[in-house]
């Protein structure tokens, strides 16, 4: 099936049930009335000129025009290609002529970036692609932009002109249009691995997203009774196939927050009986660590998902102690997976949802491989996590030969992440192979030395990277933020670590820091983090 004959099919089925609540905006919708907007907009977008496989960019931050617009762009059989919230014009460019996107829609901005500027600089090369006078091939080539915010500006359609445009498209139109899709088209391009060369564009199709999406829900046990608070960005696999994809699987509501705010966070839950909540592990932290965190009663939560970095166990039960999330479940996957490759159930007893990532999901095989013959290796031992099933993608966005050393002659995804089967069969992740330490021939895995040291009463967070060394090869940096009010001496940390650890893992620098460096999605940067401790020790 394709997502939108499946979201028109929970659409009747759930019709009065609440499908959307932005809690702080005041916008609370039923299925029937959001799926009427979802309409509106797909027949604005046929208005505007947008074929069936166009690919249209979409740079914003989470608000309801952004969620209308994955459906409707579904609805009409473009490919959605998702822009990351932080980008800057040179990122935005880059991903723009990549992705060969054809339309761009947009917000006003997002923190410091005033987009509608940054769209204006772009406007010459878009006149000059229109009338096929490009002198750079290497800038993008856009039809159309479409601005969700105030005011008429030259040459880009308002948001609201392309909802009235639309009035002139028929019903019969847009039918014709949906009843053309099948199930292993693109539906969506995603931009990732900016952190090794140029990031690379993802395709996923309507059955990697839906089945995946489906399968997720199913570890939930997610219903149309829940309400997922959603505070990742749809930008990101996260947001749009762990959050609002799950959701319509089952009718359940969507309660997104349009970016990452703890406090706003804690009222959402609180005002709206959220029963579900999705983060990164730095969003749970960032809440926990709140001041305002026992102003708020979680007593509504049931479960959700922690995902995208690793899940410190500390952290996983403190969620399940203090927020109530007692059916929380952890996901492990990526982006090239659409995403989710594992995830705990709710119902696997409690130790294994905190400390491990699970089984692979229905119709998903696991195996690990030896990191330098690749061949498989039996439970227990540590190697490259690989990947099989429908939910892996149809490959990278004109980039076959990066496509093909991702995924072998036999389908198996090579995820480039380090773990071992445990003997329950649960999935443990040791680490990134990037990020592996090697020391004095030793391997080293930051993940260790992060859990052991989150025990310590003063580290709130903390990050291990590995820092060049003439002696050794590598030697290890700690970069930790301390609770509020504690002081511990550098000396301290490792002497913690020396009398508990082998003394080959124990951190040969600590460094005191207020904030990690974080990603759009609030994952923490370590090849940032290793950046400062070359500079600073190297
Ligand atoms: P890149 O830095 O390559 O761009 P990314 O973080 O942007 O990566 P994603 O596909 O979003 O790309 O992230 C996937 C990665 O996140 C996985 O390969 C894994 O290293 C990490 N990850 C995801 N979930 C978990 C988890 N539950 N535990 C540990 N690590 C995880």
């Amino acid at each position: 099936m394709t997502i939108p004959n499946y979201f028109d099919m929970i659409a009747a089925k759930y019709a009065d049930n609440p499908a959307v609540i932005y809690h702080h905006e005041k916008i609370y919708l039923t299925y029937s009335q959001f799926k009427k907007m979802v309409d509106d907009a797909a027949k604005g977008f046929i208005a505007i000129g947008i074929q069936k496989g166009e690919h249209v960019a979409v740079w914003a931050t989470n608000r309801l025009e952004y969620l209308i617009s994955i459906f409707a762009l579904a609805k009409i059989g473009a490919v959605l290609v998702t822009v990351n919230t932080n980008y800057k014009i040179y990122e935005l460019e880059y991903l723009l002529r990549q992705s060969d996107s054809s339309t761009l829609i947009f917000t006003e901005g997002f923190k410091d970036s005033n987009y509608l500027e940054i769209v204006k600089k772009l406007n010459p090369q878009l006149q000059a692609c229109k009338k096929g006078e490009l002198e750079n091939p290497n800038l993008p080539c856009l039809k159309r932009l479409v601005f969700v915010g105030q005011g008429s500006h030259d040459g880009i359609y308002n948001w609201h002109e392309v909802i009235e445009l639309g009035k002139n498209v028929s019903d019969k139109e847009l039918i014709h249009r949906q009843k053309s899709l099948e199930p292993d088209e693109v539906i969506n391009m995603q931009y990732t691995s900016g952190t090794t060369g140029f990031p690379k564009g993802v395709m996923l199709t309507h059955k990697n997203i839906l089945n995946n999406a489906n399968a997720i829900a199913d570890c939930m046990q997610l219903t149309y009774k829940d309400k997922l608070c959603i505070p990742v960005p749809f930008f990101h696999c996260f947001g749009l196939v762990l959050g609002i994809s799950a959701c319509v699987t089952k009718g359940a509501t969507m309660v997104p927050l349009d970016h990452f705010n703890p406090l706003k966070v804690m009222e959402t839950v609180h005002f709206e009986r959220c029963t579900g909540l999705h983060g990164v592990p730095t969003m749970f932290i960032a809440i926990l660590q709140h001041p305002d965190f026992d102003k708020f009663d979680f007593s509504s939560l049931r479960t959700g998902i922690m995902a995208g970095a690793p899940c410190p166990i500390k952290v996983m039960r403190e969620v399940v102690e203090k927020m109530h999330m007692k059916e929380i479940t952890i996901a492990y996957g990526q982006t090239e997976a659409s995403p989710v490759i594992t995830q705990t159930r709710v119902d696997d007893p409690l130790e294994f949802r905190v400390s491990t990532v699970g089984k692979p999901l229905e119709g998903v095989e696991v195996k690990i491989v030896d990191i330098h013959t690749k061949k498989e290796v039996p439970n227990g031992v540590i190697g490259e996590i690989c990947a099989r099933g429908y939910n892996i993608m149809k490959g990278y966005y004109k980039m076959p030969e990066a496509t093909k050393q991702a995924i072998d002659e036999d389908g198996w995804l090579h995820t480039g992440d380090l773990g071992y089967i445990d003997q329950n069969g649960y999935l443990r992740i040791t680490g990134r192979l990037k990020d592996m330490i090697i020391r004095g021939g030793e391997n080293i895995y930051p993940r260790e030395i992060e859990e052991f040291l989150y025990t310590h009463p003063a580290v709130k967070d903390v990050q291990v990277v590995g820092v060049p060394d003439k002696v050794y090869g590598e030697e290890i940096a700690a970069f930790i933020i301390l609770k509020d009010g504690c002081k511990v001496a550098e000396e301290e940390i490792k002497e913690f670590v020396k009398a508990n650890l082998a003394r080959h893992k124990t951190p040969k620098y600590v460094v005191f820091i207020n904030e990690f460096p974080t990603t759009a999605n609030g994952k923490v940067q370590k090849y940032k983090l290793r950046e400062m401790a070359i500079e600073k020790f190297g």
